[in-house]
């Protein structure tokens, strides 16, 4: 079905705007000198820095969805024209959805705090995280209709028709966000994966960009046009191998890519839509335009988002 015309929000495809390529840290990370980092200082070509993950989703001239509130999220806006304001008071974020309380996809929620109107999308247990007993947080509840929240149920369909999407969160493995770990149990509601249904035209988009364990993802990625996976980490022991922490990819809740039972060769059934890894860590070797593990993703079919990529839907 063709976009339909006339229906003020629809301009043109629906389309997803990588404004952030890197998983938490970005590229380079301030406190890591590990290979990519270094040679992205150095400016080298075969490495491109990459901010902290988000992504934005609309037509152009509409209001647009965000995916996540990184750290990075005011250059985001300022090297994106389709996000600045249109009026002297304004924003075209018309909402935000969170896939999760870690902090470099909630953080930069607090530098949105100029008594802007904001509605941001979470599970119940994701705003809880964030707002209950949190001091710093009530900057964004300067006034009663500072903020609105929209509670996503696992599973149900959130139509926003003044965006032209419809939205789905799906549990996915995931974890507890480190502040919160011993204060909470873990429940299902920590980590979603969203499904983005453009209204206009019926195709999805699924952002899935911490993504603990493949079983069922099989369902969660069904009849997609287009998927934005989690790429944080090659291997399980990456950081460990590097002497750069003593977590495994496991530990934090993000399947890697490679290995037997890596998310490549688990998911080469889904050769259809566009595949596009994101939420990249800085230590992934496949960063690098000219190591082996960038050729065997991309001859699978897979792409390696950047820093304002551009995938219409
Ligand atoms: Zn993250
Ligand atoms: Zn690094």
């Amino acid at each position: 079905m063709a976009p339909r015309a006339g229906r003020g929000y629809i301009c043109e495809r629906m389309r997803l705007h990588v404004l952030g390529s890197g998983a938490g840290g970005g590229l380079p990370q301030w406190n890591c000198s590990c290979d990519n980092c270094t040679l992205v200082r150095a400016g080298d070509a075969r490495v491109t820095a990459r901010t902290q993950d988000s992504i934005a989703i609309g037509s152009k001239g509409s209001g647009q969805l965000l995916v996540n509130a990184s750290p990075d999220i005011l250059r985001h806006i300022e090297r994106t024209e389709r996000l600045w304001p249109r009026a002297p008071r304004d924003t075209p974020i018309a909402a935000i959805a969170l896939t999760n309380g870690d902090l470099d996809h909630v953080i930069g929620l607090l530098s949105l705090r100029e008594s802007q109107p904001l509605r941001i999308l979470s599970t119940a247990r994701v705003r809880a995280g964030l707002v209950e007993r949190n001091a710093v947080l009530r900057t964004l509840a300067r006034t009663p209709d500072q903020v609105t929240w929209t509670t996503l149920e696992l599973g149900s369909e959130i139509a926003l028709d003044d965006l032209g999407v419809a939205v789905t969160a799906v549990p996915v493995a995931g974890k507890l966000p480190v502040h919160l770990v011993g204060l909470l149990e873990p429940s299902p509601e920590d980590n979603v994966a969203l499904r983005v249904r453009d209204l206009a035209t019926g195709r999805v988009a699924v952002v899935a960009t911490a993504v603990g364990a493949l079983d069922g993802v099989e369902r969660l990625l069904a009849g997609a046009d287009a998927i934005l996976f989690d790429g944080t980490f090659w291997s399980d022991d990456e950081l460990v191998a590097r002497g750069l922490g003593r977590a495994r990819a496991q530990d934090m809740a993000h399947v890697p890519i490679g290995g037997a039972a890596g998310s490549l060769a688990r998911l080469a059934a889904f050769a259809g839509p566009r595949r596009v890894y994101t939420h990249i860590n800085n230590t992934n070797p496949m960063l690098r335009a000219d190591s082996a593990e960038r050729a065997r993703v991309e001859r699978a079919g897979w792409e390696i988002a950047s820093d304002g990529m551009e995938i219409a839907l």
